[in-house]
């Protein structure tokens, strides 16, 4: 069986692992690698790695630093069959949805092949007689990364591109279910030419992250995951004097107008419910119908998500995979079991699909819900599997109340032929992301990610602009040179005259 160890300083690193814990394949059901969880002694030994890395690397000129990201994507591109084959492995999305993963998360890569452009500075002279001003942004010198299960690749990425090409040295915490993607990338980036030390992985349970946000080598913190451990993740780096980003889960709500194209709403609603089994924290699991066309528009979207073929993600014709454990089909089953008691209609029923040749994997079918009562768990809750409820107001403005009422922010979306109530609805929205006739509104690389409320706790967004903030500490500098204070025009005019 394949043994996963941690990427410390160059090179696989066995040092003194306390846990083996299996991976398992959700698809097959079968335990196909063990992932050594390191010790305490062994996060020390890595983020000692990094902080002595990141003295030199931090010096290294952005020319050569650009360089190598450069280098780094031709290689994710090269091996990108490689790492969409692990991410099959061990979440089980489609061959094809981890592709356009990996691509995503280049798109980041392509943001730091260009790092000299974001990092720019401003400058005013002679702000006082003689007295220049201006700004440069350093590394703020160790960034560690915590990422969830269902994008190895690309959340990840999100981050260490824009923390190592800003001159930083990084520390990875990968998802334990699926940790292998993050071993191949450690790799790609020493074949990139990235000094041994800059680019470090150690895996293990709450033990290890606990161990980075308290240790005094990391500077800053991205985390990507569920509210309750963004929350644990703030307070904790917080309380040791580190910057954080911890973005959050999400319960993300699109508002159908009566006016909208309602064959184009539900073809998108479905893919954007059921895609990657709901396992995307920018999935769709509410949608909100204006003007008595919940019906209508729940058959509609059952019609698509109907048809969508269930089963290996290695499989052509497959529209989605498993859920990512039996504790999650069982979570998630549980929930749809709650709303039908409380009153709710399944319109279609995804709870028992069989799925010839993988009787042990963990798999669901779409369902879509009606008439589920607002504090029913199944709508009040992140499903983050193939579910789908769609709720009825009689007016935009009901509508945008119920949005804006839940707790989560990350995306929101409105389906309408009405350019103005779009413009309402971006306004109104309480959500970091929005999409006009879109309902997985995820934002370019060269933008920021980021939700509202308890999506996002810290104050930047993710990868773009505000990555680059996260990643680097403002420096301002006055400068004065007594004695050369004549400007060379003024000296040649009067010269001639
Ligand atoms: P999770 O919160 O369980 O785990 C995230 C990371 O935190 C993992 O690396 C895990 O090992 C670690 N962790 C878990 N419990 C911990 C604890 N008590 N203390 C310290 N560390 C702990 O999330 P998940 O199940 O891996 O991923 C799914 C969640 O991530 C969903 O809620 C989803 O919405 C969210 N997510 C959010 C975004 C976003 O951009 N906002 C993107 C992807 C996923």
């Amino acid at each position: 069986m394949k043994t996963i160890e941690q990427w410390i300083d160059g090179a696989p690193y066995h040092g003194e692992p306390v846990r083996r814990v299996p991976v398992e394949n959700p698809t097959t059901g079968r335990i196909e690698a063990e992932l050594l969880e390191a010790s305490v002694a062994d996060v020390d030994h890595a983020v000692r790695v990094a902080r002595r890395a990141q003295l030199s690397w931090g010096k290294v000129s952005l020319a050569k630093r650009m360089d190598i990201m450069f280098r780094m994507r031709q290689l994710v591109l090269d091996h990108q069959d490689e790492l969409a084959t692990a991410i099959v492995n061990e979440h089980g999305k489609t061959f094809s949805d981890a592709i356009g993963e990996i691509q995503r998360g280049r798109e980041t890569l392509d943001f730091a092949c260009n790092i000299a452009a974001a990092l720019k500075g401003e400058i005013s002279y002679d702000v006082s007689t003689g007295v220049d001003v201006h700004t440069l942004r350093q590394p703020v010198g160790v960034v560690a990364g915590i990422g969830p299960f269902n994008f190895p690749v690309m959340v990840p990425m999100w981050m260490h591109p824009i923390a190592i090409a800003t001159g930083n040295s990084f520390v990875l915490k990968p998802p334990s279910p699926a940790p292998t993607a993050s071993m191949i990338i450690a790799r790609l980036y020493r074949e990139a030419g990235l000094p041994d030390g800059v680019f470090n992985v150690v895996s293990g349970d709450r033990h290890v992250v606990t161990a980075l946000l308290e240790h005094p080598g990391i500077d800053a913190v991205s985390f990507v995951g569920s509210t309750p451990v963004a929350r644990i993740v703030q307070e904790t780096a917080t309380r040791h004097g580190k910057r954080v980003q911890a973005l959050g889960g999400a319960n993300n709500h699109a508002i159908v107008m009566p006016d909208a194209d309602l064959d184009h709403a539900a073809q998108h609603i479905a893919a954007a419910a059921f895609g990657a089994a709901g396992e995307r924290c920018m999935a769709l699991p509410a949608v909100i119908a204006v003007g008595g066309i919940a019906d209508e528009l729940a058959r509609r979207v059952a019609e698509h998500a109907g048809a969508y073929v269930v089963g290996s993600g290695f499989e052509e014709v497959t529209d989605l995979g498993p859920v990512i454990s039996a504790r999650a089909k069982q979570r998630i089953t549980g929930l749809i079991d709650d709303a039908e008691q409380r009153g709710a209609t399944v319109v279609l029923d995804g709870r028992a699909p069989t799925v010839e040749g993988f009787e042990d994997g963990h798999f669901l079918a779409p369902t879509v819900i009606t008439g589920v009562p607002l504090d029913a768990p199944v709508y009040t809750e992140e499903i983050f599997g193939p579910v789908l409820t769609i709720g009825a107001a009689a007016t935009y403005e009901e509508a945008i109340a119920l949005v804006n009422a839940q707790p989560f922010g990350n995306g929101a979306a409105i389906f309408t032929r009405d350019g103005g109530t779009a413009r309402r609805f971006k306004l109104d929205v309480q959500a970091g992301m929005v999409g006009i006739n879109v309902p997985i509104p995820t934002p370019v690389a060269y933008y920021s990610f980021g939700g509202w409320k308890d999506s996002l706790l810290g104050d930047t967004h993710i990868h773009g602009p505000e990555g680059v903030r996260f990643c680097t500490r403002a420096k301002a500098i006055t400068e004065r040179w007594p004695g050369a204070t004549v400007h060379a025009a003024t000296m040649s005019f009067e010269r001639e005259a």
